[in-house]
């Protein structure tokens, strides 16, 4: 990988430039919570000082540029003798500026979904594409557990990544578009000061987290307490109100439904986020339900994030964001469940 260093002001122009021709999105503050801590959310800006690039986490992550919660796949109307339908991939092009490690992590992990097997999401991939990522670095709050699965750290999956050295930023360049960006600003070449004091920063960063889980073994250990009480336990508290999934950065189930108009002569294919924690999340015809239960669906949720998609894919689908401890009206949250899972057997 490529580095520079850009001053802060140069930086900022780099925004400005990125503003005079694109649709900007980045971490806005949107108010505040009952505790009065800063509430932040990815959204257009029209001018640099709009970004809140210090923030600590967004209630949301940047995932709806790129799986929406809901979308149309294609409109339809039928004539008198024919009909037409009407798909449409393009986007426009948009750049995402401020996302941390672990949410550009989670984007890597749906580019493994959505744009490698079988069917690649021509949706998913057009908005992809199109999307310019520029990420920066940040403490980590202290629930995050990003360390511990191993998205902390990004190596691919974005344009440009910034580490905040004070004066100026310590740039990794990640792609082809990234380099040609910093060739419209004055991007210095690193010097052996730079390295010394982007490693200091990578120090404080690894000793800033507080929260961490013990991820080994993690899959076998699920297979382990398949049965295990503590999933009626932690399922009884479970509101299956799905806010979890919602506010994921790498949960990406779907359902597809038709919406057709009173007098049947149009209508649209709509794609919908859904949840395996809401109730008719494995409904099927005859009303049956595979998943009746709060404790089967919160436990599906976990097997998915740690276990199923380790299966796949060699690496667990949770970033360590807590995005779903912290939307979680009764407090579950993956550390707590884990630990209780890892307790369970050591009893
Ligand atoms: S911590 Fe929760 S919200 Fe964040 S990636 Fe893992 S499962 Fe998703
Ligand atoms: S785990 Fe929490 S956020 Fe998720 S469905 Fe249950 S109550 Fe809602």
């Amino acid at each position: 990988m490529l580095f520079r260093t850009l001053a802060k002001a140069e930086f900022r122009k780099l925004v400005e430039l990125l503003l005079a021709a694109n649709e900007v999105v980045g971490p806005k503050r949107v108010g505040t919570n009952v505790r009065g801590e800063p509430l932040h959310q990815f959204l257009p800006v029209s001018a640099f000082d709009e970004l809140a690039l210090d923030y600590a986490n967004t209630e949301f992550p940047p995932k709806t540029y790129f799986l929406p919660y809901r979308e149309d796949l294609c409109s339809y109307r039928f004539g008198d003798d024919d009909w037409t339908q009407d798909i449409r991939y393009q986007v426009h092009p948009r750049v995402i500026v401020g996302m941390h490690a672990c949410d550009i992590n989670g984007l890597v992990k749906l580019d493994k979904v959505f744009t490698r097997d079988t069917f690649p999401s021509p949706y998913y991939l057009s908005r992809r594409k199109n999307t310019l990522i520029i990420g920066i670095d940040h403490l980590p709050g202290p629930k995050c557990f990003c360390r511990s699965v191993g998205a902390d750290l990004v190596e691919r999956g974005f344009d440009l990544f910034l580490s905040d050295l004070d004066t100026r930023y310590f740039v990794a360049i990640g792609s082809d578009r990234g380099f040609g960006l910093l060739q419209r600003v004055d991007a210095k070449a690193i010097t052996d000061e730079d390295r010394a004091d982007y490693l200091a920063l990578r120090h404080r960063i690894a000793d800033a987290f507080e929260t961490h889980v013990d991820v080994q073994n993690l899959p076998s250990l699920l297979d382990i307490e398949f049965e295990s009480k503590l999933w009626k336990k932690w399922g009884d508290k479970c509101l299956s109100c799905g806010a979890c999934a919602m506010v994921c950065p790498t949960c990406y189930c779907y359902g597809v439904h038709e919406r057709v108009s009173i007098d049947f002569r149009c209508g649209a294919k709509v794609k919908q986020l859904h949840s395996c924690n809401l109730l008719d999340f494995a409904m099927v015809a005859g009303n049956h339900n595979f998943r009746p239960t709060r404790e089967s669906r919160l436990k599906y949720r976990y097997y998915h994030q740690h276990r199923g998609f380790v299966e796949a894919y060699d690496e667990p689908n949770c970033v360590g964001c807590n995005r779903c401890g912290h939307a979680c009206l009764v407090g579950i949250n993956p550390p707590d469940v884990i630990a209780d899972l890892q307790a369970e057997e050591r009893r």
